[in-house]
């Protein structure tokens, strides 16, 4: 606001790699935090996360080529490939919703993937990637030669103590992989409308040619925003809050699902989702406003919390596994305590 308003500094185009001092104290963070060097010349500034990976993914990928996305996954990824005229293919995790480097290679392979996408920490399971896991997930896509994007826009909530890791850091894998981040989740500033992206500088280039011709660049005032923010202790403070408030809503949360019969629910590690599954209460009944209901989906089952429980969440179906669903944890601890116990009162009812 305040550079707003010092004389139109920031009214006109800048740069459509986006700030160069920005650049560089992003540059600086990718080096405390996940111990990779990237100049300023490697980032590029974009108009959100999501942002970063529709443009991406058309810079990656080419007409009717496929690309990987590890399931359970973030429902903007299947749309960004189809909207860049690639081919989503649905890459299955294993009971624990964890990658599974096994069946991630077989599947790779037997659909000849030129790009892999995933987040960790994880929307919608929670799930934090291992270094073991993401050293597997390198190996493969090293002798595979192609592209992966990492989703690491909730790094900032890794619960239990544990670090972030980030397959960025695995040696070797600076010319096929490829960061998307951004201060959405970090600061809580979705309305924002901004990230970036850290790779080979040929595809930062690539990425900010296409940039010039759709949007031009990020807006120069988000811009101001994103760099007093990333040097802010204040900011850095509130993820730190943040990530404590999300942790003890995981953890009262999870454990009280977990008590409810028909409902069972990994730990989330990290993020602020909750993705229990509901498959085992498929086929039960109920009734609301003198009608029955048959759930037998994800969805009657969203309707039925919205209609017993008051209680809101996102079917499984559009991130992959239709038999779980997604709450937010991202909320009061009071709000936590009452939509358990509305789900606990919901469901014994069926
Ligand atoms: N990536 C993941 C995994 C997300 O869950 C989200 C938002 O929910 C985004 C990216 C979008 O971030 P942005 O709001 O910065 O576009």
């Amino acid at each position: 606001m305040q550079a707003l308003l010092e004389g139109g500094k920031l009214h006109k185009y800048g740069p459509v790699q986006g700030d160069p001092e920005l650049r560089g104290i992003l540059s600086q963070i990718m080096s405390q935090e996940i111990g990779v060097r990237y100049d300023a010349e490697d980032i590029a500034i974009t108009v959100g996360v999501k942002g970063g990976v529709d443009i991406l993914m058309k810079v990656l990928l080419g007409p009717g080529e496929n690309a990987g996305i590890i399931a359970p996954f973030w429902v903007t990824y299947p749309e960004s490939v189809r909207l860049a005229h690639g081919v989503p293919c649905f890459l299955e995790s294993d009971e624990a919703l964890r990658p599974d480097p096994a069946r991630l290679r077989k599947e790779v392979e037997g659909n000849n993937i030129r790009v892999l996408v995933y987040s960790s920490p994880s929307n919608p399971s929670g799930v934090v990637y291992t270094e073991d896991e993401l050293e597997e997930i390198a190996e493969i896509v090293k002798e595979k030669d192609i592209w992966v994007i990492a989703d690491e826009v909730y790094a900032g909530f890794v619960f239990g103590g544990r670090k972030h890791s980030s397959i960025l850091s695995v040696e070797g894998m600076r010319g096929n992989a490829i960061l998307v981040d951004g201060p959405s989740k970090r600061f809580g500033v979705p309305g924002w409308r901004i990230g970036y992206v850290a790779g080979p500088r040929e595809v930062i280039g690539a990425l900010t040619k296409l940039q010039g011709h759709t949007n031009s660049g990020a807006s120069r005032p988000e811009q101001c925003a994103m760099r007093v923010a990333y040097t802010s202790q204040k900011a850095r403070q509130a993820t730190n809050d943040m990530r404590q408030r999300y942790e003890r809503n995981a953890n009262v949360f999870v454990e009280g699902l977990n008590q409810v019969d028909g409902i069972s629910c990994i730990k989330p590690q990290g993020a602020f989702y909750a993705f229990p599954c509901i498959s085992q209460l498929f086929g039960r009944e109920y009734e609301f406003a003198g009608k029955r209901y048959l759930i037998e989906t994800s969805v009657d089952f969203r309707n039925f919390l919205l209609r017993k429980a008051q209680v809101a969440g996102v079917e499984g179906a559009p991130f992959g596994m239709d038999g779980y669903i997604r709450f937010s944890l991202a909320t009061s601890e009071e709000n936590i305590a009452k939509a358990l116990s509305n789900i606990k009162d919901a469901v014994k009812e069926l």
